[in-house]
C-alpha cells in the first residue's frame, strides 16, 4: 500500500531514508543572493524558480549563509510597510536563528525542522557554515517512490523517527 515497489521501503512499509544524511538528496550549489542585491532580484528570482524562500550568502567568494529571505518577508516587512524604493536584501532579510542543516546531518532532522518551522525548504551548510545546498521536502518524498507523500505529515507518518535522536531536535 505504501511505497512497497520502492527501493527505499521495507517490507514493513517504513522507508530506508532514516539512513541517508542530508548531502545524499540536497540539491547542491543552490541558488543565492548577496546582502547588496535587491528585493525587487530577489522576488524575480523567487518567481522564476518557483520557490519561496532564497538564502543570502556574504559573498560568492566564501558563500557563508548570512541570512534567509521568504516571499513573506518581501510582502509583510517591504510591500506593507509603503516602501516605494528598491530595498536591499540586507534590509529585509532574517539573520538570526536560521534554521539550516549540516551536510552530514541525518535527513530526518531536516523533516522534523519542516515539521516544526512550517517550511519546506532549508539551507544546507557545511561545518563551517558555508551554504553548499538546498534540502527540500520534494526532494525527499521523491526517495520514497511513486506514491510519494507530499506534505510533511504525510512524510513523518511514513518514516520512523530514528531511536537514537531526542523527540526535539
Ligand atoms: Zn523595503
Amino acid at each position: 500500500m505504501c511505497g512497497t515497489n520502492s527501493d527505499y521501503a521495507d517490507s514493513a512499509g517504513h522507508s530506508r531514508i532514516e539512513a541517508l544524511k542530508v548531502r545524499d538528496i540536497m540539491t547542491p550549489e543552490p541558488r543565492a543572493l548577496l546582502p547588496d542585491e535587491t528585493v525587487s532580484r530577489a522576488a524575480t528570482l523567487m518567481r522564476d524558480a518557483d520557490v519561496g524562500m532564497i538564502p543570502v550568502i556574504r559573498s560568492l567568494k566564501n558563500r557563508e549563509l548570512v541570512g534567509l529571505i521568504t516571499d513573506r518577508d518581501i510582502v509583510v516587512r517591504h510591500v506593507a510597510a509603503h516602501h516605494d524604493w528598491d530595498c536591499s536584501v540586507e534590509d529585509h532579510m532574517s539573520a538570526e536563528n536560521l534554521t539550516s542543516v549540516e551536510a552530514d546531518d541525518e535527513i530526518f532532522r531536516a523533516i522534523r525542522l519542516m515539521k516544526d518551522a512550517l517550511i519546506r525548504r532549508i539551507p544546507v551548510t557545511d561545518s563551517d557554515g558555508r551554504l553548499v545546498g538546498i534540502v527540500a521536502l520534494a526532494d525527499i518524498a521523491r526517495q520514497l517512490g511513486p506514491e510519494a507523500p507530499t506534505t510533511v505529515e504525510e512524510l513523518l507518518e511514513r518514516v520512523s523517527e530514528p531511536a537514537h535522536l531526542p523527540a526535539h531536535v
